[in-house]
């Protein structure tokens, strides 16, 4: 297990990151993931990190709502719900959209859901495949329909279109660092 001084550190930073104006999905995807890369954090620790992260963050507290008026203040409940009926609850509690509750269901959760955000709108409209500015869903069904179903490999995508939008393909890309530039109708843009 972690210790709890870089539990605590981590959550810090989450909240810090996320002050900044990052998504959830950003916060998980910059901060926790490395975790499991570089300090060999098991997945299960950064769920329970990151659910703490989203229950007690101020803008989720519609969430804690929910957690507690459907499932006894159980947040293993919650995050055992059924894909299918715990996406319909959380896009109708106040405050969550799509992409916060697919990072909830992919990233506390464990279920292949794939999270589409700014990013993946930007680097993905760029290379051609997508026009950017489809419904949500659509955008999500591209990827999903083209894409093993396993969480593992949506959290990895997902980590390396931010960084990849987060560094190189900017508001301002830096094409001549992209590593793909060579298959990118945009280079240069
Ligand atoms: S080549 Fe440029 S525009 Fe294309 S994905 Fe890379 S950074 Fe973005």
């Amino acid at each position: 297990m972690p210790a709890r001084g870089a539990a605590v550190a981590v959550l810090a930073a989450c909240f810090i990151f996320n002050m900044l104006g990052r998504g959830l999905a950003d916060t998980y995807a910059v901060f926790l993931l490395p975790l499991e890369r570089e300090f060999g954090w098991s997945r299960s620790e950064l769920t329970g990190v990151y659910s703490v992260y989203l229950l007690v963050s101020g803008f989720t507290a519609p969430l804690v709502g929910l957690l507690f008026d459907r499932f006894g203040g159980e947040v293993d409940s919650l995050l055992a719900s059924p894909v299918e009926e715990l996406r319909p609850l959380l896009l109708g509690t106040h405050g969550v959209g799509p992409e916060t509750a697919d990072s909830i269901l992919l990233y506390a959760a464990g279920y292949p859901v794939f999270v589409v955000d700014a990013y993946t709108r930007r680097v993905f409209s760029r290379l051609g495949l997508v026009r950017g500015n489809e419904p949500y869903d659509e955008l999500q069904r591209f990827f999903m329909t083209r894409l093993p179903r396993d969480p593992a490999l949506y959290n990895d995508y997902h980590a390396q279109i931010v960084r990849l939008g987060k560094d190189i393909c900017r508001p301002q890309p830096r094409c001549a660092d992209c590593p793909l530039a060579v298959v990118c109708p945009r280079r240069g843009v």
